[in-house]
């Protein structure tokens, strides 16, 4: 592109066990590749080669934190340029808790169209599922974003979901 390499700051966001940093984890490689590092506590860098297109994310796994008050998590729904709202197929709370997440995005980022992928992870635990595909995907259309089953565990789909989210950004900024 003619501004060459472009930044976005991706956030993970989600129930607490559902998979939000195995996925980070993959997103970030093993510790001694050279196009891979560990900027702060949580927080992952990479260029993705997209479309022919360079892309750098920065990935933020802050979202479950210690601290009392949480002004993490405001903080987390402010800095994103894109959202992964992750919940497990195996645990219905934490796909009604996806819901609740929309709407605080939603709420915090009004006039913006921010692009987000619903994450339906655990697709490998086919016997423990609670969430249908389809549940999935009809989530997606009322929060007018896109949809995607993964497995952090066996690798299926990882690759595709950060794709996608690079993907998500740039329709955005090129019907600007
Ligand atoms: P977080 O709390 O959202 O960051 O979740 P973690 O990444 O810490 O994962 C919670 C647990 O689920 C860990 O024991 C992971 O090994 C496991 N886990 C994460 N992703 C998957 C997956 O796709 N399939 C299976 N079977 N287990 C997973
Ligand atoms: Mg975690």
């Amino acid at each position: 592109s003619e501004s060459g390499n472009t930044y976005y700051r991706v956030v993970l966001i989600g129930e607490h066990g559902v998979g939000k940093s195995t996925l980070a984890s993959i997103f970030a490689g093993v510790p001694d590749t050279l196009d891979s590092e560990m900027l702060r506590e949580n927080t992952y860098e990479r260029t993705l080669m997209v479309d022919g297109e360079s892309a750098t994310l920065i990935l933020i796994d802050m979202w479950e934190n210690k601290s009392q008050d949480n002004w993490i998590q405001d903080h987390c729904m402010q800095v994103g340029d894109a959202y992964l709202i992750v919940y497990s197929i195996t645990d219905r709370a934490s796909f009604e808790k996806a819901s609740e997440l929309r709407i605080q995005l939603r709420r915090a980022r009004q006039t913006e169209d921010i692009p987000i992928i619903l994450v339906g992870n655990k697709s490998d635990l086919v016997r423990c599922r609670e969430v249908s595909i389809s549940e999935g995907r009809a989530c997606a259309v009322v929060f007018d974003c896109k949809f995607i089953e993964t497995s952090a565990a066996v690798q299926h789909n990882v690759k595709e979901l950060f794709e996608g989210i690079v993907r998500q950004v740039r329709l955005r900024r090129d019907s600007k």
